[in-house]
C-alpha cells in the first residue's frame, strides 16, 4: 500500500521511534512544529477519525495512554495532542495520526 505511515510502522521507511508496542508506534515528525513534535499512529491503517469503527475504541483510548507514556519520558506536564481530519483542517497524510507537541507555549483558540 502507497502509504507512507504503513511503511514507517513496517520500518520500510526510517522514522525515529519514541514509542512502540503491538498495536502503536510513534515517531518524530520530519517537520517539527515544536521542541518535541511527535506523532503516535495506530499500526492499523486507518484513514482519519471519520474512518473509525466501534471496535476501534480501545486502540485509539490507547492512543492516550502512548501519549501519557510519552510526556512522562520527556518529562512534560504541559503538553498538547491533535489530530486533523480532513485536508481543510489540515490533514495531509491519510492514516489516522496524533500531534503529540510539547516544549513550548501554545496559543489557544488554535490558528
Ligand atoms: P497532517 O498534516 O496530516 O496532520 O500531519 C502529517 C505530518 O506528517 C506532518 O506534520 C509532516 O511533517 C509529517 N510527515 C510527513 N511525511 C513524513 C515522513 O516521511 N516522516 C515523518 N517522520 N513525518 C512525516
Ligand atoms: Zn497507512
Amino acid at each position: 500500500m502507497e502509504c507512507i505511515f504503513c511503511k514507517i510502522a513496517s520500518k520500510e521507511i526510517k522514522a525515529k521511534i519514541v514509542y512502540e508496542d503491538e498495536e502503536i508506534i510513534a515517531f518524530d515528525d520530519l517537520n517539527p512544529h515544536a521542541p518535541v513534535h511527535i506523532l503516535i499512529i495506530p499500526k492499523k491503517h486507518i484513514e482519519s477519525i471519520l474512518g473509525l469503527n466501534d471496535e476501534d475504541a480501545l486502540l485509539i483510548g490507547k492512543i492516550n495512554l502512548a501519549a501519557k507514556k510519552i510526556a512522562q519520558k520527556f518529562n512534560l506536564s504541559d503538553f498538547r495532542l491533535v489530530s486533523n481530519c480532513g485536508k481543510k483542517a489540515g490533514q495531509s497524510i491519510f492514516h489516522i495520526h496524533y500531534h503529540f507537541l510539547g516544549g513550548r507555549r501554545f496559543q489557544w483558540p488554535p490558528g
